[in-house]
Protein backbone atom coordinates (compact mmCIF):
# COMPACT_ATOMS: atom_id res chain seq x y z
CA UNK A 1 0.00 0.00 0.00
CA UNK A 2 1.17 3.68 -1.52
CA UNK A 3 1.10 5.70 2.25
CA UNK A 4 1.70 9.00 2.29
CA UNK A 5 2.42 11.80 5.73
CA UNK A 6 0.90 15.50 5.04
CA UNK A 7 2.72 17.24 7.77
CA UNK A 8 0.24 20.27 8.33
CA UNK A 9 1.78 23.80 9.70
CA UNK A 10 0.18 26.80 8.47
CA UNK A 11 -2.64 24.90 7.03
CA UNK A 12 -4.36 23.48 9.45
CA UNK A 13 -8.00 22.91 7.64
CA UNK A 14 -9.91 20.14 5.50
CA UNK A 15 -11.51 22.34 3.05
CA UNK A 16 -8.90 23.14 -0.23
CA UNK A 17 -6.25 21.44 1.44
CA UNK A 18 -3.84 20.43 -2.00
CA UNK A 19 -1.00 18.76 0.04
CA UNK A 20 -3.71 16.20 1.05
CA UNK A 21 -5.70 15.72 -2.11
CA UNK A 22 -2.46 15.43 -3.66
CA UNK A 23 -1.80 12.67 -1.40
CA UNK A 24 -5.11 11.13 -0.62
CA UNK A 25 -4.69 10.16 -4.61
CA UNK A 26 -5.32 6.62 -5.87
CA UNK A 27 -6.86 6.29 -2.49
CA UNK A 28 -3.46 5.81 -0.90
CA UNK A 29 -3.40 5.84 3.23
CA UNK A 30 -2.72 8.78 4.67
CA UNK A 31 -0.96 9.90 7.99
CA UNK A 32 -2.57 13.28 8.73
CA UNK A 33 0.92 14.49 11.55
CA UNK A 34 0.92 18.15 13.14
CA UNK A 35 4.04 18.31 15.41
CA UNK A 36 4.82 20.61 18.10
CA UNK A 37 7.55 21.71 17.20
CA UNK A 38 10.76 22.64 19.95
CA UNK A 39 12.16 24.97 17.26
CA UNK A 40 9.08 26.89 17.51
CA UNK A 41 8.47 27.11 20.82
CA UNK A 42 12.43 27.46 21.54
CA UNK A 43 12.50 30.64 19.61
CA UNK A 44 9.25 32.22 21.75
CA UNK A 45 6.72 32.41 19.33
CA UNK A 46 4.14 29.75 20.76
CA UNK A 47 2.57 32.49 23.17
CA UNK A 48 -0.21 31.68 25.42
CA UNK A 49 -3.27 32.93 23.01
CA UNK A 50 -1.81 31.52 19.80
CA UNK A 51 -1.53 28.00 21.76
CA UNK A 52 -4.86 28.05 22.81
CA UNK A 53 -5.91 28.84 19.44
CA UNK A 54 -3.92 26.45 17.90
CA UNK A 55 -5.41 23.28 20.38
CA UNK A 56 -8.69 24.44 19.40
CA UNK A 57 -7.65 24.24 16.11
CA UNK A 58 -6.16 20.81 16.21
CA UNK A 59 -8.84 19.90 18.16
CA UNK A 60 -11.42 20.45 15.25
CA UNK A 61 -8.93 19.01 12.74
CA UNK A 62 -9.25 15.96 14.34
CA UNK A 63 -12.43 16.01 14.60
CA UNK A 64 -12.56 16.69 11.31
CA UNK A 65 -10.92 13.87 10.21
CA UNK A 66 -12.25 11.39 12.47
CA UNK A 67 -15.80 12.23 10.37
CA UNK A 68 -13.74 10.71 7.62
CA UNK A 69 -12.38 7.57 9.24
CA UNK A 70 -9.52 9.36 9.74
CA UNK A 71 -7.16 11.35 12.98
CA UNK A 72 -4.66 13.87 13.39
CA UNK A 73 -1.30 12.01 14.76
CA UNK A 74 0.46 14.61 16.83
CA UNK A 75 4.15 14.43 17.92
CA UNK A 76 6.16 16.51 19.74
CA UNK A 77 10.08 17.54 19.10
CA UNK A 78 12.21 18.40 16.06
CA UNK A 79 10.17 18.87 13.44
CA UNK A 80 12.40 17.12 10.84
CA UNK A 81 13.12 13.76 13.07
CA UNK A 82 9.74 13.48 13.83
CA UNK A 83 8.34 13.50 10.70
CA UNK A 84 11.27 10.63 9.52
CA UNK A 85 10.42 9.16 12.60
CA UNK A 86 6.62 8.80 11.40
CA UNK A 87 7.56 8.26 8.15
CA UNK A 88 9.76 5.35 8.98
CA UNK A 89 6.45 3.60 11.43
CA UNK A 90 4.37 4.28 8.70
CA UNK A 91 6.46 2.68 5.93
CA UNK A 92 5.69 6.04 3.83
CA UNK A 93 7.10 6.50 0.08
CA UNK A 94 6.51 10.77 0.83
CA UNK A 95 5.61 13.81 2.90
CA UNK A 96 3.70 16.15 1.39
CA UNK A 97 4.13 20.46 3.13
CA UNK A 98 2.84 23.81 2.48
CA UNK A 99 5.91 25.84 1.14
CA UNK A 100 5.83 28.97 3.79
CA UNK A 101 8.01 31.92 3.47
CA UNK A 102 9.65 32.80 6.84
CA UNK A 103 14.04 31.78 7.03
CA UNK A 104 12.47 29.22 9.83
CA UNK A 105 10.35 27.42 6.89
CA UNK A 106 12.92 27.63 4.38
CA UNK A 107 15.16 25.79 6.44
CA UNK A 108 12.85 23.34 7.96
CA UNK A 109 12.01 22.63 4.18
CA UNK A 110 15.14 22.30 3.01
CA UNK A 111 16.39 20.38 6.41
CA UNK A 112 13.55 17.72 5.82
CA UNK A 113 14.05 17.58 2.11
CA UNK A 114 17.80 15.78 2.88
CA UNK A 115 16.54 14.09 5.59
CA UNK A 116 13.99 12.12 3.75
CA UNK A 117 15.94 11.55 0.68
CA UNK A 118 18.83 10.01 2.48
CA UNK A 119 16.13 7.51 3.73
CA UNK A 120 14.53 7.06 0.26
CA UNK A 121 11.72 9.48 0.40
CA UNK A 122 10.15 12.40 -1.34
CA UNK A 123 9.38 15.49 -0.10
CA UNK A 124 6.35 17.54 -2.07
CA UNK A 125 6.04 21.10 -1.50
CA UNK A 126 2.93 22.64 -2.66
CA UNK A 127 1.72 26.07 -3.39
CA UNK A 128 -1.10 28.11 -3.01
CA UNK A 129 -2.01 26.65 0.11
CA UNK A 130 -0.58 29.62 2.63
CA UNK A 131 -0.91 32.45 -0.08
CA UNK A 132 -3.14 33.32 -3.22
CA UNK A 133 -0.36 34.08 -5.63
CA UNK A 134 3.56 31.85 -4.66
CA UNK A 135 5.86 34.37 -3.30
CA UNK A 136 8.06 35.28 -6.59
CA UNK A 137 5.65 33.84 -8.98
CA UNK A 138 5.14 38.00 -9.84
CA UNK A 139 8.01 40.40 -9.68
CA UNK A 140 8.89 43.92 -11.48
CA UNK A 141 11.38 43.97 -14.55
CA UNK A 142 14.66 44.65 -11.59
CA UNK A 143 14.17 42.76 -8.90
CA UNK A 144 13.69 39.81 -7.39
CA UNK A 145 10.10 41.33 -5.31
CA UNK A 146 8.20 44.72 -5.08
CA UNK A 147 8.97 47.03 -2.88
CA UNK A 148 5.53 48.89 -3.56
CA UNK A 149 2.34 47.51 -3.42
CA UNK A 150 0.08 49.16 -5.80
CA UNK A 151 2.40 47.92 -9.09
CA UNK A 152 2.44 44.46 -7.31
CA UNK A 153 -1.44 44.80 -6.36
CA UNK A 154 -1.91 45.42 -10.18
CA UNK A 155 -0.28 42.64 -11.45
CA UNK A 156 -1.84 40.33 -8.63
CA UNK A 157 -5.17 41.00 -9.40
CA UNK A 158 -4.29 39.91 -12.60
CA UNK A 159 -3.39 36.25 -11.61
CA UNK A 160 -5.19 33.28 -12.35
CA UNK A 161 -6.53 32.02 -9.13
CA UNK A 162 -6.51 28.50 -8.96
CA UNK A 163 -9.73 26.69 -8.51
CA UNK A 164 -10.80 25.85 -4.62
CA UNK A 165 -10.92 22.05 -3.81
CA UNK A 166 -13.20 19.80 -2.20
CA UNK A 167 -12.77 18.53 1.75
CA UNK A 168 -12.28 14.79 1.09
CA UNK A 169 -15.11 12.41 1.74
CA UNK A 170 -12.22 9.97 3.71
CA UNK A 171 -9.18 9.62 4.81
CA UNK A 172 -7.62 6.24 6.05
CA UNK A 173 -5.05 6.19 8.06
CA UNK A 174 -2.77 2.90 8.37
CA UNK A 175 -3.35 1.53 11.83
CA UNK A 176 -0.45 0.86 14.44
CA UNK A 177 0.67 4.76 14.46
CA UNK A 178 0.93 6.77 18.25
CA UNK A 179 -0.27 10.06 18.92
CA UNK A 180 -0.07 12.10 21.85
CA UNK A 181 -3.24 13.66 23.53
CA UNK A 182 -4.32 16.54 21.76
CA UNK A 183 -3.62 19.95 23.80
CA UNK A 184 -6.23 21.32 25.53
CA UNK A 185 -7.36 25.09 25.73
CA UNK A 186 -8.14 24.64 29.25
CA UNK A 187 -4.87 23.76 30.29
CA UNK A 188 -3.27 26.97 29.69
CA UNK A 189 -2.74 30.05 31.48
CA UNK A 190 -2.09 33.94 30.91
CA UNK A 191 -4.40 34.13 27.89
CA UNK A 192 -6.33 36.98 27.17
CA UNK A 193 -10.14 36.77 28.52
CA UNK A 194 -11.92 37.58 25.29
CA UNK A 195 -9.94 35.52 22.85
CA UNK A 196 -11.70 34.46 20.09
CA UNK A 197 -12.01 30.72 19.49
CA UNK A 198 -9.84 28.54 16.83
CA UNK A 199 -10.72 25.84 14.13
CA UNK A 200 -12.09 25.68 10.90
CA UNK A 201 -15.65 25.06 11.78
CA UNK A 202 -15.19 28.46 13.55
CA UNK A 203 -13.62 29.55 11.11
CA UNK A 204 -15.70 28.48 7.57
CA UNK A 205 -19.08 29.93 10.23
CA UNK A 206 -17.35 33.55 10.39
CA UNK A 207 -16.51 33.53 6.57
CA UNK A 208 -20.05 32.49 5.37
CA UNK A 209 -21.29 35.44 7.96
CA UNK A 210 -18.89 38.08 6.62
CA UNK A 211 -19.50 37.22 3.75
CA UNK A 212 -23.62 37.32 3.61
CA UNK A 213 -23.60 40.22 6.18
CA UNK A 214 -20.42 42.02 6.76
CA UNK A 215 -18.49 42.63 3.61
CA UNK A 216 -20.91 44.79 1.58
CA UNK A 217 -20.29 47.53 3.67
CA UNK A 218 -16.43 46.57 4.50
CA UNK A 219 -15.57 49.58 2.19
CA UNK A 220 -17.14 52.44 3.97
CA UNK A 221 -17.14 51.16 7.21
CA UNK A 222 -13.15 48.96 7.69
CA UNK A 223 -11.47 52.42 9.29
CA UNK A 224 -15.01 52.93 12.15
CA UNK A 225 -12.77 51.21 15.46
CA UNK A 226 -16.13 51.59 17.49
CA UNK A 227 -18.19 49.81 14.47
CA UNK A 228 -15.76 46.72 14.28
CA UNK A 229 -16.85 46.34 11.11
CA UNK A 230 -14.05 44.01 9.65
CA UNK A 231 -13.95 40.65 9.25
CA UNK A 232 -11.75 39.61 11.96
CA UNK A 233 -10.90 36.29 9.35
CA UNK A 234 -6.70 37.51 10.61
CA UNK A 235 -6.29 35.00 13.08
CA UNK A 236 -7.79 32.12 10.82
CA UNK A 237 -5.56 32.79 7.74
CA UNK A 238 -3.01 32.82 9.97
CA UNK A 239 -3.47 29.21 11.40
CA UNK A 240 -4.74 28.28 8.02
CA UNK A 241 -8.24 27.18 9.37
CA UNK A 242 -8.73 29.58 6.04
CA UNK A 243 -7.56 29.08 2.77
CA UNK A 244 -6.90 32.31 1.12
CA UNK A 245 -7.76 31.01 -2.30
CA UNK A 246 -11.19 30.13 -1.28
CA UNK A 247 -11.32 33.48 0.64
CA UNK A 248 -10.85 35.25 -2.19
CA UNK A 249 -12.58 33.08 -4.81
CA UNK A 250 -16.02 33.55 -2.98
CA UNK A 251 -15.32 37.46 -2.37
CA UNK A 252 -15.01 37.66 -5.89
CA UNK A 253 -18.53 35.87 -6.26
CA UNK A 254 -20.02 38.06 -3.50
CA UNK A 255 -18.49 40.81 -5.42
CA UNK A 256 -19.03 44.57 -5.21
CA UNK A 257 -16.54 47.30 -4.16
CA UNK A 258 -16.67 45.83 -0.89
CA UNK A 259 -15.98 42.48 -1.88
CA UNK A 260 -12.83 44.51 -3.89
CA UNK A 261 -11.52 46.53 -1.48
CA UNK A 262 -11.76 43.41 1.12
CA UNK A 263 -9.49 41.13 -1.55
CA UNK A 264 -7.08 43.90 -1.86
CA UNK A 265 -6.11 43.53 1.56
CA UNK A 266 -5.60 40.07 1.36
CA UNK A 267 -3.57 40.63 -1.51
CA UNK A 268 -1.39 43.08 1.35
CA UNK A 269 -0.78 39.42 2.94
CA UNK A 270 0.22 38.27 -0.51
CA UNK A 271 3.13 41.10 -0.80
CA UNK A 272 4.37 41.26 2.81
CA UNK A 273 4.79 37.19 2.20
CA UNK A 274 6.50 37.40 -1.48
CA UNK A 275 8.76 40.72 0.43
CA UNK A 276 9.71 38.15 3.50
CA UNK A 277 10.38 35.27 1.24
CA UNK A 278 12.98 37.60 -0.26
CA UNK A 279 14.17 39.27 2.12
CA UNK A 280 14.01 36.64 4.72
CA UNK A 281 16.46 39.89 7.28
CA UNK A 282 13.40 42.16 7.05
CA UNK A 283 12.20 39.81 10.28
CA UNK A 284 14.19 41.47 12.11
CA UNK A 285 16.43 44.11 10.53
CA UNK A 286 14.99 47.83 8.48
CA UNK A 287 14.69 46.96 5.59
CA UNK A 288 15.22 50.46 4.16
CA UNK A 289 17.06 51.79 7.30
CA UNK A 290 16.92 55.53 7.81
CA UNK A 291 19.49 55.17 10.49
CA UNK A 292 17.55 55.85 13.25
CA UNK A 293 18.78 55.80 16.96
CA UNK A 294 15.88 54.79 18.62
CA UNK A 295 14.85 54.83 22.47
CA UNK A 296 14.95 51.19 23.89
CA UNK A 297 13.53 49.24 26.87
CA UNK A 298 17.33 51.17 28.24
CA UNK A 299 16.20 54.24 27.78
CA UNK A 300 12.67 54.56 27.69
CA UNK A 301 11.22 51.81 29.92
CA UNK A 302 8.60 53.93 31.80
CA UNK A 303 7.37 55.29 27.82
CA UNK A 304 7.12 51.70 26.91
CA UNK A 305 5.42 50.07 29.57
CA UNK A 306 2.63 53.13 29.43
CA UNK A 307 2.16 52.21 26.13
CA UNK A 308 1.74 48.57 26.50
CA UNK A 309 -0.31 48.59 29.87
CA UNK A 310 -2.80 51.92 27.95
CA UNK A 311 -1.92 54.36 30.19
CA UNK A 312 -0.17 57.01 27.38
CA UNK A 313 -2.52 59.65 28.51
CA UNK A 314 -3.98 59.73 24.83
CA UNK A 315 -7.58 57.65 25.43
CA UNK A 316 -7.30 56.39 21.72
CA UNK A 317 -3.92 54.69 21.74
CA UNK A 318 -4.96 53.29 25.47
CA UNK A 319 -8.68 51.75 24.30
CA UNK A 320 -6.38 50.09 21.19
CA UNK A 321 -3.85 48.88 23.60
CA UNK A 322 -6.25 47.67 26.05
CA UNK A 323 -8.12 46.28 23.17
CA UNK A 324 -4.88 44.08 22.16
CA UNK A 325 -4.63 42.91 25.78
CA UNK A 326 -8.60 41.87 26.25
CA UNK A 327 -9.07 39.96 23.15
CA UNK A 328 -5.09 39.00 21.94
CA UNK A 329 -6.54 41.10 18.56
CA UNK A 330 -6.59 45.02 17.63
CA UNK A 331 -8.45 46.47 14.81
CA UNK A 332 -6.27 47.52 11.93
CA UNK A 333 -6.64 51.20 12.34
CA UNK A 334 -6.10 50.69 15.68
CA UNK A 335 -2.62 48.66 15.11
CA UNK A 336 -1.85 51.81 13.04
CA UNK A 337 -1.84 55.05 15.09
CA UNK A 338 -0.97 52.70 18.11
CA UNK A 339 2.77 51.73 16.51
CA UNK A 340 3.07 55.23 14.78
CA UNK A 341 2.94 56.37 18.42
CA UNK A 342 5.78 53.98 19.82
CA UNK A 343 7.74 53.88 16.84
CA UNK A 344 7.46 58.30 16.19
CA UNK A 345 5.74 59.89 18.77
CA UNK A 346 7.91 57.93 21.54
CA UNK A 347 10.70 57.30 19.17
CA UNK A 348 11.00 53.59 20.31
CA UNK A 349 12.62 50.83 17.96
CA UNK A 350 10.33 49.36 15.97
CA UNK A 351 11.17 46.10 17.56
CA UNK A 352 10.08 46.28 21.15
CA UNK A 353 6.59 46.95 20.12
CA UNK A 354 6.47 44.24 17.53
CA UNK A 355 7.94 41.87 20.12
CA UNK A 356 4.39 43.11 22.10
CA UNK A 357 2.22 42.42 19.42
CA UNK A 358 3.76 38.77 18.74
CA UNK A 359 3.46 38.35 22.48
CA UNK A 360 -0.62 38.78 22.43
CA UNK A 361 -1.86 38.93 18.90
CA UNK A 362 -3.54 35.63 18.02
CA UNK A 363 -3.02 36.50 14.34
CA UNK A 364 0.70 37.49 15.35
CA UNK A 365 2.12 36.64 11.95
CA UNK A 366 6.44 37.24 11.14
CA UNK A 367 5.54 38.17 7.67
CA UNK A 368 2.36 40.34 8.72
CA UNK A 369 3.63 41.82 11.87
CA UNK A 370 7.25 42.52 11.35
CA UNK A 371 6.73 44.73 8.08
CA UNK A 372 3.48 46.20 9.07
CA UNK A 373 5.64 47.58 11.93
CA UNK A 374 8.09 48.90 9.51
CA UNK A 375 5.98 50.09 7.27
CA UNK A 376 4.95 52.31 9.97
CA UNK A 377 7.91 53.36 11.36
CA UNK A 378 9.18 54.43 8.20
CA UNK A 379 11.86 51.40 7.79
CA UNK A 380 9.46 49.67 5.39
CA UNK A 381 7.71 49.94 2.35
CA UNK A 382 5.63 52.93 3.07
CA UNK A 383 6.28 55.66 0.50
CA UNK A 384 5.86 58.22 2.53
CA UNK A 385 8.20 56.86 5.63
CA UNK A 386 8.22 60.16 7.48
CA UNK A 387 4.24 60.51 8.18
CA UNK A 388 3.89 60.24 11.79
CA UNK A 389 -0.36 59.78 12.62
CA UNK A 390 -1.54 62.29 15.05
CA UNK A 391 -4.00 60.34 17.50
CA UNK A 392 -6.10 63.27 18.01
CA UNK A 393 -6.58 63.23 14.21
CA UNK A 394 -6.85 59.89 14.11
CA UNK A 395 -9.72 59.90 16.79
CA UNK A 396 -11.30 62.61 15.27
CA UNK A 397 -11.61 60.59 11.86
CA UNK A 398 -12.30 56.94 13.40
CA UNK A 399 -13.78 57.33 16.55
CA UNK A 400 -15.83 60.64 16.15
CA UNK A 401 -18.05 59.88 18.80
CA UNK A 402 -15.12 58.59 21.26
CA UNK A 403 -17.40 55.09 21.51
CA UNK A 404 -14.20 52.92 21.15
CA UNK A 405 -12.67 55.07 23.81
CA UNK A 406 -15.59 54.66 26.34
CA UNK A 407 -15.56 50.87 25.40
CA UNK A 408 -12.37 50.10 26.15
CA UNK A 409 -11.31 52.63 28.85
CA UNK A 410 -13.75 52.55 31.40
CA UNK A 411 -12.16 55.16 33.46
CA UNK A 412 -13.33 57.43 30.76
CA UNK A 413 -16.91 55.88 30.40
CA UNK A 414 -19.01 58.76 32.06
CA UNK A 415 -17.40 61.51 29.09
CA UNK A 416 -19.75 61.98 26.26
CA UNK A 417 -18.95 62.76 23.04
CA UNK A 418 -15.72 63.19 21.46
CA UNK A 419 -14.80 65.37 24.65
CA UNK A 420 -13.69 62.21 25.66
CA UNK A 421 -10.64 62.36 23.60
CA UNK A 422 -9.10 64.84 25.38
CA UNK A 423 -9.37 64.71 28.90
CA UNK A 424 -6.65 66.96 30.26
CA UNK A 425 -9.39 69.04 28.75
CA UNK A 426 -12.08 68.59 30.99
CA UNK A 427 -13.33 71.02 33.85
CA UNK A 428 -12.62 70.10 37.28
CA UNK A 429 -15.86 68.06 37.92
CA UNK A 430 -15.56 65.68 34.96
CA UNK A 431 -11.95 65.42 35.47
CA UNK A 432 -12.62 63.88 38.76
CA UNK A 433 -14.39 61.42 37.28
CA UNK A 434 -12.12 59.93 35.26
CA UNK A 435 -10.35 58.32 38.21
CA UNK A 436 -6.82 57.55 37.74
CA UNK A 437 -6.71 58.06 34.14
CA UNK A 438 -2.86 59.35 33.23
CA UNK A 439 -1.93 62.45 31.91
CA UNK A 440 -0.17 62.29 28.46
CA UNK A 441 3.32 60.76 28.47
CA UNK A 442 4.71 63.42 26.12
CA UNK A 443 3.60 66.45 24.30
CA UNK A 444 2.55 65.81 20.62
CA UNK A 445 4.84 68.49 19.33
CA UNK A 446 7.22 67.26 21.10
CA UNK A 447 7.13 63.85 19.81
CA UNK A 448 7.07 65.51 16.29
CA UNK A 449 9.86 67.84 16.81
CA UNK A 450 12.58 64.61 18.16
CA UNK A 451 11.25 62.66 15.35
CA UNK A 452 12.01 65.70 13.14
CA UNK A 453 15.61 65.86 14.35
CA UNK A 454 15.91 62.29 14.72
CA UNK A 455 15.00 61.72 10.25
CA UNK A 456 16.81 65.58 10.24
CA UNK A 457 13.63 66.01 7.89
CA UNK A 458 10.09 67.22 6.60
CA UNK A 459 7.75 65.06 8.41
CA UNK A 460 3.90 65.11 7.93
CA UNK A 461 1.74 65.25 10.56
CA UNK A 462 -1.60 63.03 9.80
C1 LIG B 1 1.68 47.37 13.33
C2 LIG B 1 0.83 46.31 12.65
C3 LIG B 1 1.00 44.97 12.99
C4 LIG B 1 0.24 44.00 12.34
N1 LIG B 1 0.41 42.67 12.69
C5 LIG B 1 -0.29 41.71 12.05
C6 LIG B 1 -0.10 40.34 12.37
O1 LIG B 1 0.74 39.96 13.19
N2 LIG B 1 -0.88 39.42 11.72
C7 LIG B 1 -1.80 39.78 10.78
O2 LIG B 1 -2.47 38.91 10.23
N3 LIG B 1 -1.97 41.07 10.45
C8 LIG B 1 -1.25 42.05 11.05
N4 LIG B 1 -1.46 43.36 10.70
C9 LIG B 1 -2.34 43.67 9.58
C10 LIG B 1 -3.80 43.98 9.92
O3 LIG B 1 -3.87 44.94 10.92
C11 LIG B 1 -4.58 42.74 10.34
O4 LIG B 1 -4.41 41.71 9.39
C12 LIG B 1 -6.08 43.05 10.44
O5 LIG B 1 -6.31 44.08 11.35
C13 LIG B 1 -6.83 41.80 10.86
O6 LIG B 1 -8.18 42.08 11.03
P1 LIG B 1 -9.27 41.53 10.02
O7 LIG B 1 -9.06 40.08 9.80
O8 LIG B 1 -10.59 41.96 10.52
O9 LIG B 1 -8.87 42.30 8.70
P2 LIG B 1 -9.70 42.69 7.39
O10 LIG B 1 -9.68 44.17 7.31
O11 LIG B 1 -11.02 42.03 7.37
O12 LIG B 1 -8.78 42.17 6.22
C14 LIG B 1 -8.87 40.82 5.70
C15 LIG B 1 -7.54 40.14 5.78
O13 LIG B 1 -6.58 40.82 4.98
C16 LIG B 1 -5.30 40.73 5.58
N5 LIG B 1 -4.83 42.08 5.90
C17 LIG B 1 -5.56 43.15 6.23
N6 LIG B 1 -4.77 44.24 6.40
C18 LIG B 1 -3.51 43.82 6.21
C19 LIG B 1 -2.25 44.46 6.24
N7 LIG B 1 -2.10 45.76 6.53
N8 LIG B 1 -1.15 43.71 6.00
C20 LIG B 1 -1.26 42.40 5.70
N9 LIG B 1 -2.43 41.75 5.65
C21 LIG B 1 -3.54 42.44 5.89
C22 LIG B 1 -5.45 39.92 6.86
O14 LIG B 1 -5.14 38.58 6.59
C23 LIG B 1 -6.93 40.10 7.17
O15 LIG B 1 -7.47 39.05 7.93
C24 LIG B 1 -0.71 44.37 11.35
C25 LIG B 1 -0.88 45.72 11.04
C26 LIG B 1 -0.12 46.68 11.68
C27 LIG B 1 -0.30 48.12 11.29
Amino acid sequence: MYVSVVLFTADLRLYDHPPLRAALEGARQVVPLFVRDTGVTGAGFATPNRLAFLADCLRDLDAGLRRRGGRLVVRSGDVVEEVCRVATEADADEVHLAADVSAYAHRREQRLRRALEADGRRLHVHDTVTTVVTPGAVTPASSDHFAVFTPYFRQWSAQHVRDVRDAPRAVRVPPGIGSEELPSRAALSGLSPGLAEGGETAGRERLAAWLRSGVAAYEDRHDDLAGDATSRLSPHLHFGTLSPVEVVRRARLTGGPGAEAFVRQIAWRDFHRQLLAARPAAAGADYRTKHDHWRSERTAWDDIEAWRQGRTGYPVVDAAMRQLLHEGWMHNRARLLTASFLAKTLYVDWRVGARHFLRLLVDGDVANNQLNWQWVAGTGTDTRPNRVLNPLAQAGRHDPDGAYVRRWVPELRDIAGPAVHEPWKLGAADRARTGDYPDPVIGLAEGLSRFRQARARDTDDD
